[in-house]
């Protein structure tokens, strides 16, 4: 199995573990969740503005006393996600549609954080982490070690660079890593 597949399952046994099942999750050029299809998708693209308006948010509302790195915000952006997942019971079918829309067109971050559905995935995130630090830790490890060898993969690498420049020359392609299933 190639190490983004490998890092896909690694992360549903995290979630299976953490009482979080039946979720599938794939890789993506951004961070997702597709709530008709209940999958987690993990970006593989590195947006610094979005990481720094990201950080800067849980710096002003999140965990007490906690300092983020990098790697950090990815592990908050996986369990803003999560925290979709946990919270969409409180929403209607149409506030979720609204807020995908909403998502395609965001120009400020921080806005799109206040809409409810979004504000309800951030509170959970934080709140979860407070109560679980270990867990969150054990979490962190898994996306340090999980992309670390997806970045120093040659192979992943090339793929990313070809989807990049199908992006630039316009086309609409996911970005779904091909590995060898060995
Ligand atoms: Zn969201």
């Amino acid at each position: 199995m190639g190490c983004v597949k490998n890092f896909n399952t690694a992360l549903e046994i995290w979630l299976g573990h953490n009482g979080i099942a039946n979720i599938q999750v794939h890789e993506g050029a951004d961070f997702c969740y597709f709530y008709e299809t209940h999958k987690i998708q993990w970006g593989m693209i590195v947006n610094e503005k979005l990481d720094h308006d990201f950080a800067e948010y849980f710096h002003e509302y999140g965990v007490e006393g906690m300092t983020l790195d990098k790697m950090d915000i990815v592990v908050f952006s996986f369990l803003h996600e999560v925290g979709h997942v946990m919270t969409l019971s409180n929403f209607t079918e149409e506030e979720m549609r609204l807020d995908a829309i909403f998502k395609d067109d965001m120009h400020d971050s921080f806005e799109y954080w206040d809409l409810p559905v979004e504000l309800a995935a951030n509170v959970w995130a934080i709140k979860w982490v407070e109560t679980h630090k270990k867990e969150y830790q054990v979490l962190y490890n898994l996306f340090a070690t999980g992309l670390r060898a997806i970045y120093d993969d040659k192979d992943v690498m090339e793929q990313i660079n070809d989807w990049m420049d199908d992006i630039m020359d316009g086309e609409d392609v996911d970005l779904i890593i091909d590995e060898d299933d060995d």
